[in-house]
Parts: C-alpha cells; structure tokens; sequence
C-alpha cells in the first residue's frame, strides 16, 4: 500500500508533463528534460534588462540548463533588446513589469493601463505575438483591480530582499532557508551581487535535487490553469 502513493504521483507527473509540453508552454527543447515527480522551483527576475549584469546571469544559467522567467521594465528593453530575444531564445519566460516601474494603484487607470500595454507593445515588437504575464511594481494592485489585466499576475513566495543588502552570500543563505518544492523567488538581476546569489542558489539547489523551470512551467506541472485577472505566489 505505501508505494501505491508515489505510483500515482509518478503517473500524474508524467501526465502533466507532456500536457504543459503538448500546450506549448514549454520550449520544444525542454520537454525531455521535465521529468515526474521532481522537486520544481521558479527564479524570478525583474527590474531588468541589464546590460552590465543580465548577460552574465544568462550565461550562468545556460552553463547549468536552467530556464528562469524575467519581468521587464519597459523603457529599459531598448536599450538591450539583444538579451531579451536572447531570454526567448534560451527558453525563459519573459514577462511585463510595467513601463517606468510605476505602481499599479490609484485614480490615473488609464495610466496604469498604459504602463502595462506599452510594455506589451515593445516585447511584441521584439518578440512577436505572444502572452506576457505580469508582476505588478511591489507586488502590488489596487483591491480587486488585477481583473482589469488580460494575462495572469504574478507575486512570489520567497523574498531575499536582494536589493536591500547587496551582499551575494545574504541574499542565498535567506534564499535556502526558505525555498521549498513549488516556490517563486524574487531577484534582481540588475545587482552583481543578486546575479551571484541566484548561481550559488541553483548549485546548491540542483545538488539537492531541485530543478529550475518557468513560472508557466511550474503553475503547468502542479495542474494549474493560470487564468487572466488571477494573482499567482507559488506553485
Ligand atoms: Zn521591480
């Protein structure tokens, strides 16, 4: 009786694996690479593109397979358009932090609406049609105002406050001491010291058996059918 248990886990997985591949939600070149049953985490990003910090992370990344999601700030994706078709072509999630990283609340809604559907614009312009999920500047949105967006929002459920203590080791030892299966973490890449933290994270995590996928991704794998207007934490 107490293998019956990780049976069905095992079979769910793999069930759940090959509909988040068949939904492509996942680039054709990782759906070999999702197996059942494994320890899922999602590395967010956001603040960036960074031209002095960001190329430095994707290249940490891609040495160690791992496919991470990043929220732009809008009015920073012309100034390094290279590595945002970069992130798309290395299989990450790319999503919209707003313009000018304006926080989403008050009397101005056409301005909120703004911040996010210029953004939209210069990834589509760069990337072509596609879904841009959203995390609000701060995490925050008016009460009851994330229904008013057409793709799903995205919070986090571990926060080294990366951009407080600038300091790589802190911001990975705060990491580890929280994360669990199915977490979303926050950084920042546009920090030297964040870049380093995540590296050191996905080393220590991936000998411990974790692997790394999208936000999408891991919304996919735990079964859940990420809906427009719908705020999201973990997986
Ligand atoms: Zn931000």
């Amino acid at each position: 009786m107490r293998r019956k248990y990780p049976i069905v886990c095992l079979l769910l997985g793999l069930a759940l694996a090959a509909l988040c591949a068949a939904r492509g939600e996942v680039p054709a070149s990782a759906e070999a690479d999702l197996p059942a049953g494994e320890k899922y985490v999602a590395l967010t990003f956001d603040d960036g593109p960074n031209a002095a910090t960001t190329g430095r992370l994707l290249d940490g990344l891609k040495e160690r397979g791992v496919r991470a999601t990043f929220f732009l700030i809008g009015q920073k994706i012309g100034e390094s358009p290279e590595l945002v078709v970069r992130m798309a072509e290395e299989g990450h999630q790319i999503g919209n932090h707003t313009w000018s990283h304006r926080k989403l609340e008050g009397p101005c809604a056409g301005q909120v609406e703004e911040e996010v559907s210029r953004t939209e614009e210069a990834l589509r312009d760069l990337l072509g049609e596609g879904e841009f999920w959203l995390r609000p500047p701060y995490g925050y949105v008016s009460e009851g105002a994330e229904k008013s967006f057409d793709v799903p929002l995205v919070r986090w459920s571990v926060d080294p406050r990366d951009w407080e203590s600038r300091n790589a080791e802190q911001s990975a030892q705060a990491i580890l001491r929280d994360v669990k299966p199915n977490s979303i973490i926050l950084l920042h890449d546009i920090y030297p010291t964040s870049v380093e933290a995540a590296l050191r994270v996905v080393d220590r995590l991936q000998e411990e058996g974790y692997w790394f996928v999208t936000v999408e991704e891991l919304l996919c794998l735990n079964g859940i059918d990420a809906e427009p207007g719908s705020i999201y934490r973990e997986g």
